[in-house]
């Protein structure tokens, strides 16, 4: 491998190498620094991804990377009311992440991208003033022009650039764990369990494969994830029955950022992508979909750089505008129902479920939700009396609450 490259990404997760992949294939020379052995492991994500923004971004998941196709979701009030959203035809896929990431990898390999395994990024290499390469553990140097930041919630490097870095405050703790022996009703349904004493700050899931396998989790903002998971699976009043008979095989612990992008995404020969820049939807925790999103769009602007031998800000800051005009109003949008949700006590949350089923707001969901772009898709929703009694309620519970915003 030649000492100086193009462009050095730091993470081999999906933004990591779907940046790589984006640049190589328009032609530049890219490598990516791993610390791990592997692609894709240690894996700690549910993998809930839509289907029609994969589509969108052109990527075709192999089949044996597809665990589920789910067609909607049960939701749970705190008080075990349901409220059934359910589509035609199946609407998300349960992917395997290690495959997808797999997937993503070989996609990245075939098209020129070099990795470099068990290669911890310990520093940036500088000059002045531009990020020209990055250190590894145990003092290698790889130079390059830019810098890509994929480095997913650790994002320690890009302190190192002056940027700001994830907001503490809005992070909450996800847990997940495999689970054999799930007994489900609907195996293409994932299940969404809400309240305060069910996860603070976030909710609880069941989400099935066909082989009555699971993965079970939930993400908390205050204490100890482990016994909220354990106090789930045996006490909750719906979900302890699904999963009385389970038999736990694997548990992981990971952070998910909520609070919406970091303010900066660039600097001089630098860029931040996927979770290192909190890319993630502030109300679902996903971030595979967006983050892909922004990569694209890193790897383009990467490769427009080196093509202009143009490494300044000014020049890498279309990086910012571009990803902001494709995801910003949608990321902007669900901060902001985060915040709402997060401000509800647990009656308001039961009345929003009653309020739903009763005004039939899952037909006009089924039309227009996506559960990617939810800020855009409350636009034509806003016209339904049902969805509109809702969303003033939503509004209405949030203002008149007592808890701190
Ligand atoms: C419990 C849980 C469930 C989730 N479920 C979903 C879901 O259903 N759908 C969804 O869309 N999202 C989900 N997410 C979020 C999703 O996992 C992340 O948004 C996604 O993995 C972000 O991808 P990334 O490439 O930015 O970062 P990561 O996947 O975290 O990859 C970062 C990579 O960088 C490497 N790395 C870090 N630091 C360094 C360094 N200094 N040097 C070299 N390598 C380094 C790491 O080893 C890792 O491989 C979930 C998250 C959690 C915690």
């Amino acid at each position: 491998m030649k000492t100086k490259q193009d462009i050095v990404v730091v993470g081999g997760g999906p933004c990591g190498s779907y940046s790589a992949y984006t640049a190589a294939k328009l032609g530049a020379e890219v490598v990516v620094c791993e610390e791990h052995e592997k692609i894709g492991a240690p894996n700690h994500c549910a993998g809930h991804l839509n289907i029609s923004s994969l589509k969108r971004l052109g990527i075709q998941i192999p089949r044996d990377a597809v665990e589920n196709e789910i067609k909607g979701a049960v939701f749970y009030s705190p008080s075990g009311k349901e409220f059934v959203l359910r589509c035609r035809n199946p609407v998300t896929y349960v992917v395997d992440r290690e495959l997808f990431d797999k997937h993503i990898f070989d996609l990245a390999v075939k098209a020129g991208v070099q990795y470099r395994f068990k290669s911890r990024v310990k520093s940036l290499l500088f000059d002045s003033g531009y990020a020209k390469g990055v250190a590894l553990k145990g003092k290698e140097l790889v130079e390059a022009d830019v810098v890509i930041d994929a480095e997913g919630c650790s994002s320690a490097i890009l302190k190192k650039m002056d940027l700001e870095g994830l907001k503490a405050s809005m992070m909450v703790r996800g847990i997940q764990a495999e689970v054999d022996g799930l007994e489900t009703a609907e195996e293409d349904m994932v299940e969404v369990y809400l309240g305060n004493n069910v996860a603070p700050g976030f909710f609880a899931w069941i989400i099935p494969r066909k082989d009555g396998t699971a993965k079970v989790g939930l993400a908390t903002s205050t204490g100890n994830p482990h016994q909220y998971l354990q106090r789930f699976m045996k006490k909750h009043p719906v979900a302890s029955k699904k999963l009385k008979k389970s038999i736990t095989t694997n548990i992981n612990l990971h952070p998910i950022p909520l609070a919406g992008p970091i303010p900066k995404t660039y600097s001089n020969g630098f860029l931040v992508v996927g979770d290192a820049a909190s890319q993630v939807k502030p109300t679902t925790g996903g971030g595979v979909i967006f983050g892909l999103t922004c990569a694209n769009v890193a790897g383009e602007v990467a490769y427009e750089a080196v093509k202009n031998n143009n490494f300044s800000e000014t020049f890498l800051s279309s990086y910012q505008h571009q990803w902001r005009r494709l995801v910003g109003f949608d990321l902007a949008a669900m901060l902001q129902m985060r915040r709402i949700l997060n401000s509800l006590s647990d009656s308001k949350t039961d009345k929003i479920i009653d309020l739903c089923n009763r005004l039939g707001v899952d037909d006009v969901l089924e039309k227009f939700g996506d559960i990617d772009f939810q800020g855009r898709s409350l636009i034509p929703m806003i016209k339904y009396p049902g969805t509109l009694a809702v969303i003033s309620y939503f509004l209405y519970s949030w203002l008149t609450s007592t808890t701190k915003r």
